[in-house]
């Protein structure tokens, strides 16, 4: 597969691109509007034409590229039937396959940051890839405080999902806020302190207490998002 990890330093959001080597057509997760241009540029580079781009949720720290590379690319948007989306051309369900080429992306609903989470699970030559969003960062986990979040259902698409993919599975975030890249299932459960709880009630204890501060763009992104990164 052809791989590349992109990064919008405002925000600290990881975009990634994937495309089959032997079709060569991509899908694109979580761009960020300010970067349409590079991604446009870089697609043109790799010869990659773009069929989808999927978002993670309705991002409430940037806005997202979905609907200008839309209607740049032709490529189609997908993003959680939860959303509620007006704008997408298709809504995402639990154990949605999405082609790219020769490769298959499943969407598996996480909820708990959002109620629109999804985690988009690739296998390639063996290798598990997971692209998480802000369902499991590295070293953390996604705030569970506003647009419907969940403590408790984070901690089930967690502990009875994610942590159940295999050890060596490489998990890619939707942000880094440290330089950190990527970072494996095995790492995580052994290493993330948000998963040494004991219980569910224990995680919810942690997540009801973080007292974190409100993203700064969140009154404009979420409406942004939720029509396509197009208001
Ligand atoms: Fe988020």
């Amino acid at each position: 597969m052809i791989f590349r990890q992109l990064f919008e330093r405002e925000s600290s959001t990881y975009t990634y691109l994937i495309g089959c080597e032997q079709t060569h057509e991509a899908v694109i997760i979580d761009p960020v509007k300010t970067e349409l241009m590079g991604y446009l540029n870089l697609l043109a580079d790799l010869d990659l034409k773009l069929i989808s781009v999927l978002d993670t949720h309705t991002h409430a720290d940037h806005i997202t590229a979905a609907g200008a590379l839309r209607a740049e690319t032709g490529a189609v948007t997908l993003l959680g039937e939860q959303a509620n989306s007006f704008c997408v051309s298709r809504a995402l369900h639990n154990g949605d396959q999405i082609a790219v080429g020769k490769l298959s992306i499943k969407a598996l609903h996480t909820p708990g940051h959002t109620d629109d989470s999804y985690s988009f699970i690739l296998e390639d030559k063996g290798q598990t890839y997971a692209f998480t969003g802000d369902t499991l960062l590295i070293r953390g986990t996604g705030r569970t405080d506003f647009q419907n979040g969940s403590a408790a259902e984070q901690y089930a698409s967690l502990f009875e999902h994610l942590l159940k993919l295999p050890d060596n599975t490489w998990v890619y975030p939707g942000h880094d806020y440290k330089g950190w890249t990527v970072t494996t299932i095995a790492e995580e459960k052994a290493h993330n302190p948000r998963l040494q709880v004991r219980d569910l009630a224990a995680y919810v204890d942690l997540m009801d207490n973080l007292k974190l501060p409100n993203p700064k763009l969140m009154d404009i992104a979420v409406p942004a998002n939720r029509a396509c990164g197009q208001y």
